[in-house]
């Protein structure tokens, strides 16, 4: 980890350079908190600042977008309502003719993952160089990557199309690709060509005149019934329940919703069944209580309720397609009498209210917390 920030930005075969966590984080099977009190037990603050600056990048994103809700909301209605040209399957499966970026994009379909530095570069390939819409690039990656999180993954597409910071797009150059990506990936592509000039494209204009939303307002710090009085949903944006704050519950019953994958055989179909399967197995042991395997909310309210349990709480989904989801069935869970919970890990909690600008302010805040150790972090 020391010696991070010198390599990170390079593109290697196999990728040795940069930790491949994200899939882990971003599905907290191991969390944030985890990994940096993990960095600084081991190595001093400056050593690994570039690490942590990373691993705090996902919490800016998440805070930022819950703030902005409606960003994701017109991603969402712009996706929906596009119908994919021929153009887009032809670069989404490699095949635009462009080598290395062909190489690209089939390693993201083979393994579900890709090089942070060749995702900018692909992104931008895709809107500046194709000129295919953002929105649907993004949700291309989102499809495929076992990382997948709303808020990188939107906000960093938004970046690179020039929405998120006006006014400054990210375009790729030949130039950059040669100096960061390792010479035998460029050969075996048969060079960086990127075909042709590119051409800066503004996709789509966009309301900005919301005001940022308030955060967390519908959080609980306590439980409104007896410990044991019941349920838990568990869900792929937090797979580890016995490390947050539902920990010392006893849920009569836990609910896991396993939504399914569009196709099945994918990589990213099956790591998610692997790790829902080892998150249900911990819980299990955990909280000593069943788990019930559920692919729709609708299904898994029918649980709690056949259980005769008047709360079903969960971990905070953050905005993105399961918060969709979760909310689109509020008044279904309260036609049953259940009522909805939601948790914050304090980490989340302590982290968010900082991401209302941009990242170097948000840092700027972070670090002192961090350096003085997580103590502070987590108590303020
Ligand atoms: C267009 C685009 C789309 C992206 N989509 C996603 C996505 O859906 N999900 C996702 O987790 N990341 C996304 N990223 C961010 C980043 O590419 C990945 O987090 C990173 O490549 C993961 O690989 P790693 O674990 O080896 O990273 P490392 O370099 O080892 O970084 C350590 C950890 O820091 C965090 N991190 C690093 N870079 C970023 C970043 N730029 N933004 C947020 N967190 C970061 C991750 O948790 C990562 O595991 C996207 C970036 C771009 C440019």
């Amino acid at each position: 980890m020391p010696g991070y920030g010198a390599v990170r930005n390079y593109v290697l075969p196999g990728h040795s350079n940069v930790s491949r966590l994200s899939p882990a984080i971003s599905h907290r099977l191991i969390t944030e908190e985890e990994v940096v009190r993990a960095a600084l037990s081991c190595h001093p603050f400056h050593r690994v600042e570039k690490f942590l600056q990373e691993v705090l990048w996902r919490g800016f994103w998440k805070g930022w977008l819950e703030r902005h809700p409606w960003v994701w909301q017109q991603y969402r209605a712009a996706c929906q309502d596009y119908e994919d040209s021929s153009e887009c399957v032809l670069v989404a499966q490699g095949r635009s003719g462009t080598g290395l970026m062909d190489a690209f994009a089939r390693e993201l379909l083979k393994t579900g993952y890709m090089h942070n530095h060749a995702r900018m570069w692909w992104a931008s390939f895709w809107i500046h160089y194709r000129r295919l819409p953002w929105h649907i690039g993004a949700r291309h990656f989102f499809t495929h990557l076992l990382d997948a999180d709303p808020a990188s993954n939107t906000l960093s597409w938004r970046w690179v199309a020039g929405l998120q910071t006006p006014g400054k797009t990210y375009l790729v150059t030949e130039q950059n690709i040669k100096k960061y990506c390792a010479p035998e990936l460029i050969e075996a592509a048969g060079g960086v060509d990127l075909g042709g000039p590119p051409d800066f494209v503004r996709p789509f204009s966009e309301d900005l005149s919301h005001l940022p939303r308030e955060l967390h307002e519908y959080v609980a710090n306590d439980l409104p019934c007896d410990r044991e009085e019941l349920a838990v949903l568990l869900h792929d944006e937090d797979m580890c329940l016995e490390t947050g704050p539902l920990s010392a519950t006893k849920p009569v019953l836990i609910v896991q919703l396993n939504p399914r994958e569009e196709n099945a055989a994918s990589p990213r179909a099956l790591w998610l069944k692997t790790a829902r399967a080892d998150a249900a197995e911990r819980s299990r042991t955990h909280f000593q209580t069943n788990v019930v395997s559920c692919v729709s909310v609708d299904e898994a309210i029918g649980h709690v309720a056949n259980a005769e349990v008047g709360v079903l709480a969960m971990m905070a989904p953050f905005v993105g397609p399961l918060d969709d989801m979760i909310r689109a069935h509020q008044q279904v869970a309260a036609n049953s009498n259940i009522r909805v919970v939601y948790f914050r890990r304090q980490w989340d909690k302590a982290l968010a209210p900082h991401a209302g600008r941009g990242f170097f302010q948000y840092w700027k805040r972070v670090q002192p917390l961090l350096k003085s150790g997580l103590a502070s972090l987590l108590n303020s």
